[in-house]
């Protein structure tokens, strides 16, 4: 058994979550520490197309015994179907995935800007300055819009801002390219990682579509779904399981966990992976 899987007691494994790197409140160091405090034992940061909070969590989980998985959360498109892959144990500093997230952070600026210009015009002053602002130098991303639509009373929460104005087909959405599935999956790969088909269920595909990606996603050298999300119930858990074991992928889990503010939601508040399916951290190099 790897150290890894030897630390994986029930409910101490959380392998999806976010810092002030891209869209989360809490620096890395403070989200390793409220992971050990809620018995966290093995976490994975997955900043959106940045590798940057890596190592200060690495840093805290050091002090606070918390075996920090080096890890991303990549915006990718299958077609032209957005969707997210979850990179698990990549070497951070892999060439190939320096490279490809290099691409993303370029595409995230350019959207951003397109983003803001379409928030301006619907009565958000300096929306660009301030997202760039309010990111501190991490990753901007949808949310910190999101949160600057509620600062100036243009949406009473973050779900209404998302809901009425930067959902895909409302006024203050602007679509980025990101890069095919396929090719960010070898960019995983090319970084000695585990290619993770985040969240399966948030997106809007029927159940054969839905069939259709895996098959493409296992045909690129995907490796694992993630069956337990911070959101999901045991219906979900029990029909990714299923898929998993259908495909012959290994399985994740992961809160997806943003800020404490999101109070349903917390570090490690994951159903455990059932029976059956095979766990993505037996295959981590430590
Ligand atoms: P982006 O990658 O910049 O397009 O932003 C996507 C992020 O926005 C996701 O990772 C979520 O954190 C957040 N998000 C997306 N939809 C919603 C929603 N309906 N409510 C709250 N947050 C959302
Ligand atoms: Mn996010
Ligand atoms: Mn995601
Ligand atoms: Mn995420």
């Amino acid at each position: 058994m790897t150290p890894t899987a030897q630390r994986a007691a029930p409910g101490g494994v959380d392998l999806h979550c976010h810092s002030t790197a891209s869209d989360g409140s809490l620096t890395p160091a403070e989200v390793v520490a409220m992971a050990a405090a809620s018995g966290v034992r093995v976490l994975a940061l997955t900043d959106h197309d940045t590798l940057d909070g890596v190592a200060p969590a690495q840093a805290a989980g050091r002090l606070l015994d918390v075996h920090v998985i080096p890890a991303i959360e990549l915006s990718v498109r299958w077609g032209q179907r957005p969707l997210h892959l979850v990179g698990l144990d990549v070497d951070p500093q892999a060439p190939a995935l320096l490279a490809g997230v290099a691409t993303l952070q370029a595409q995230r600026l350019e959207r951003a800007a397109a983003i803001a210009a379409k928030l301006q015009r619907l009565g958000l002053a300096d929306a660009l300055p301030r997202a760039v602002a309010l990111a501190g130098g991490g990753q901007i991303t949808r949310t910190h819009f999101a949160r600057l639509l509620v600062a100036d009373g243009l949406s009473r929460d973050l779900p209404r801002a998302f809901k009425h104005i930067l959902a895909a087909g409302r006024p203050g959405y602007a679509a980025a390219d990101w890069v095919p599935m396929d090719q960010a999956i070898d960019w995983i790969r090319q970084a000695g990682g585990q290619a993770v088909l985040a969240h399966p269920l948030q997106y809007r595909l029927g159940s054969t579509l839905r069939e259709r990606l895996l098959e493409a996603f296992v045909a690129a050298g995907g490796n694992a779904l993630e069956v337990c999300c911070g959101n999901s119930d045991a219906a979900d858990v029990a029909k990714l399981a299923a898929a998993a074991k259908r495909h012959g992928l290994m399985g994740s889990i992961g809160s997806d966990f943003h800020s404490p503010q999101q109070r349903w939601l917390r570090l490690g508040g994951v159903a455990p992976l059932p029976h059956g399916v095979t766990a993505v951290w037996e295959r981590f190099r430590c």
